[in-house]
């Protein structure tokens, strides 16, 4: 069995029983492969095992593999684009991906809406929360989320589904949790100020157990399938 396949195995094992062991609903919480640095042969080992949505961070790599993995004949993807967005650079994003979750300003949101094709369905959003002690300064502030998210979710081609969070590396499971709780406060504000969210993205490879715990219902994993990346190939 290959190593992509016994990992996704593994991944998805950890899933059930987090979900379990938390008190959720079987199937809640989904899983999303980030595939980034990995060619498309790694995605099409993943599609082989059933994965059927992907995660990339950088533009071009990931239009590259969009096109060589359909050219490769393999069935529909939704691919996500989690990446920092630079404003000259949405259109490709609109054309291409099913999700952004690294929305956290309303001129990209704009420009999303506005470039995406009419034919496709709306383009689903999660907005980038900087939650304290965020390692990363992406994100919008806490405090500025509520007014981001009512102006995003008036765009026309964009459907808001809900906030996404890369928290400060923790070692310890309580601490891990401490953070996504923070995110889950803010998404659970939102739901009950009348916004129709159902998507907290949110724990990664070392992490996500305490992202189930406290809500996640999509958890983006990379190198716990693929491996780990190597920055300098390319
Ligand atoms: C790279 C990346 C991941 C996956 O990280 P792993 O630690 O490899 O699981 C998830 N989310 C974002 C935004 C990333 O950039």
């Amino acid at each position: 069995m290959s190593l992509i396949r016994q990992n996704l195995q593994a991944i998805t094992a950890t899933i059930v029983a987090a979900t379990q062991e938390s008190g959720r609903q079987p199937g809640s919480v989904e899983l999303l492969a980030v595939s980034k640095t990995f060619g498309p042969e790694a995605v099409l080992e993943a599609v082989e095992a059933g994965q059927r949505a992907f995660g990339e961070n950088y533009l071009q790599e990931g239009l590259d593999k969009i096109r060589a993995v359909q050219e490769a004949g393999a069935p529909a993807l939704a691919w996500h684009f989690i990446g920092p967005i630079q404003s000259n650079k949405t259109r490709p994003i609109a054309e291409h991906f099913a999700w952004v979750h690294t929305v956290e300003r309303e001129k990209i949101a704009q420009r999303l809406s506005e470039q995406r094709p009419v034919d496709l369905p709306p383009l689903q959003i999660c907005l980038q929360v900087n939650i304290s002690g965020e390692a990363s300064k992406s994100g919008v502030a806490p405090e500025d989320v509520a007014a981001l998210a009512h102006q995003v979710a008036a765009l026309p081609n964009l459907t808001l589904r809900g906030l996404m969070a890369i928290p400060e590396p923790a070692v310890e499971f309580a601490k891990q949790r401490a953070a996504f709780a923070q995110l889950r406060v803010l998404y659970e504000q939102l739901r009950a100020d009348g916004l129709a969210l159902d998507t907290l993205s949110m724990g990664m490879s070392a992490d996500m157990r305490a992202a189930i715990f406290e809500g996640a219902t999509m958890v983006r994993v990379g190198s716990a399938i693929f491996g780990a990346r190597n920055y300098n190939k390319a």
